[in-house]
């Protein structure tokens, strides 16, 4: 039997983390078997809904890499399915018509709860007679129809959680069709993997008071279930269910915010699985290659950013030149840096420049602030960086000696400009620090920086000493008694 194994997200227009997750356990399960990964869009309960609203869907799991075998399916699209295998579960009296109204139910609901009784639907809809039944029916009244839940208790082997049982007088007769014969979640759910061939259903632990239902619509119906595993909940670092509250929740804000889709899986996964050794990055085929359920937690997991920030940071380094380039390039054209134009005639230098950066990315949007200065005519300086660099007495001197070295020495490359810097350091008495800080500022108008020495090649003679004028006259102003 070959594996066959679904994500169903309802089409609200963008792909939540949490079904992220399940979508690369589904992934991982179906490459690792060599199965079949099915998109199915739950798009029933949607009261208008159109293909535009899963395109964030289908963005996003292109972005993350993983790719579709079938789909996608819309249940909306395969609504006179739902009624005939009603009609299977009338003729075998499994089901029954109710004719109550939301109103009704709402204020019946009401007198129960208040009395402190949980509530769950009162049947009265199973105890009319022939006649009552047969009135409302001449009315035209609305009708839903309703499962019976039989008497027992109702178990299943989870492929996380072990065995689960539950008493089914703690479920109640839910709805399969509503009046207007859309279905419910429950029994489309039912209907669609069975008919999927779905061999095994993988999504998140608030599923699993579902399955109970599930499980015995596919006893009514007559159907081999297939195999259940629930992942467990993703939580914010405060420990209460990712939301809204924890940031950004939507795939596509990751990929803005400058993450790596690979980095993003990597960490995803590690969100209640484990590779049950010490290593933590995985590459996509190891993935693929060991993924498994036994190592699968049952407990929950947090979602912690700076984990994410730092796998991701990781990443970065890891990345070739030229593909660290292809990642960044939209961010470093969106905020105005890079156009056309500097691609083609400076390709190597940016190339370079990205190299020298990438020790400090934790996101792909972090060069644009770490190396903007080189991107742009006019530096801006960090207010704290000229308090502390500038403000020293004999700065302006110091950096003045330092242009006048610098612009004449005739070889410009990284080795020259370390001795010439050093050997003027000796010549004034002082560290080399005392230049190599002052000029920083100067260069990149910030205090931390790549290595100075790379820094100064990769700006150039010219700009250098541009830069090395401006804050000599930027100093000399500052310095100088107000008039
Ligand atoms: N539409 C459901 C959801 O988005 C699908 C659950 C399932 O996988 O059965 O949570």
């Amino acid at each position: 039997m070959s594996v066959r194994v679904r994500i169903a997200p309802s089409p609200t227009g963008f792909l939540h983390v949490g079904t992220a997750r399940t979508a690369l356990f589904n992934w991982l399960f179906a490459r690792h078997n060599q199965g079949t990964f099915i998109l199915r869009i739950e798009d029933t309960d949607v009261a208008r809904s159109s293909e535009g609203m899963v395109e964030g869907i289908l963005e996003s799991l292109k972005w993350l890499g993983l790719n579709l075998d079938e789909g996608p399916y819309f249940q909306s699209q395969r609504l006179g399915l739902y009624p005939k295998e009603a009609e299977k579960l009338l003729e075998k009296g499994r089901v029954y018509h109710c004719y109550c109204t939301p109103e009704e139910l709402s204020k019946r609901k009401e007198e129960v709860v208040r009395k402190g009784i949980p509530w769950k639907y009162d049947r009265r809809c199973l105890s009319l007679t022939k006649e009552e039944r047969e009135g409302l029916e001449e009315r035209g009244t609305p009708k839903a129809l309703r499962f019976m839940v039989p008497e027992g208790k109702t178990s299943y082997e989870d492929g996380v959680h072990g065995r689960i049982e539950r008493e089914n007088v703690e479920i109640e007769d839910f709805i399969l069709l509503r009046s207007d014969e859309r279905p419910t979640y429950n029994f489309a759910c039912v209907v669609d993997d069975a008919e999927m061939r779905i061999t095994h259903v993988i999504r998140g632990d608030d599923h699993i008071s579902n399955t109970f239902k599930q499980i015995l619509l596919y006893k009514a119906l007559e159907i081999k279930p297939p195999e259940f595993l629930h992942l467990p909940l993703i939580l914010g670092e405060d420990r209460s269910k990712l939301s809204k509250r924890h940031g950004a929740i939507s795939v596509t804000d990751y990929r803005d915010q400058g993450y790596l889709p690979d980095a993003f899986c990597n960490f995803l996964v590690l969100l209640g699985w484990s590779p049950g050794e010490e290593k933590e990055f995985l590459t996509r085929e190891e993935l693929i290659e060991i993924f498994s359920f036994e190592r699968v937690r049952d407990s929950s997991a947090i979602f912690d950013v700076k984990k994410l920030d730092w796998m991701n940071g990781q990443y970065i380094n890891q990345l070739e030149d030229e593909a660290l380039l292809e990642a960044v390039l939209p961010y470093l054209k969106k905020a105005g840096l890079v156009d056309e134009g500097l691609l083609s005639t400076k390709r190597q230098w940016l190339l370079q420049v990205l190299n020298l950066l990438k020790e400090r990315a934790k996101r792909l949007t972090d060069f644009v602030g770490l190396g903007e200065y080189f991107f742009i005519d006019e530096v801006k300086y960090d207010l704290k960086a000229v308090k502390k660099h500038f403000g020293e007495n004999g700065v302006g001197k110091r950096l003045q000696a330092l242009r006048d070295t610098l612009a004449e020495l005739e070889d410009f490359s990284l080795s020259s400009v370390e001795t010439a810097l050093r050997g003027l350091a000796d010549q004034l008495g002082v560290s080399a620090s005392k230049l190599i800080h002052p000029i920083r500022v100067a260069l990149t108008g910030q205090q931390v920086g790549p290595s100075l020495f790379e820094l100064v090649d990769l700006m150039g003679k010219e700009r250098t000493i541009t830069r090395l004028t401006h804050a000599i006259r930027f100093i000399e102003k500052e310095s100088s008694p107000p008039k």
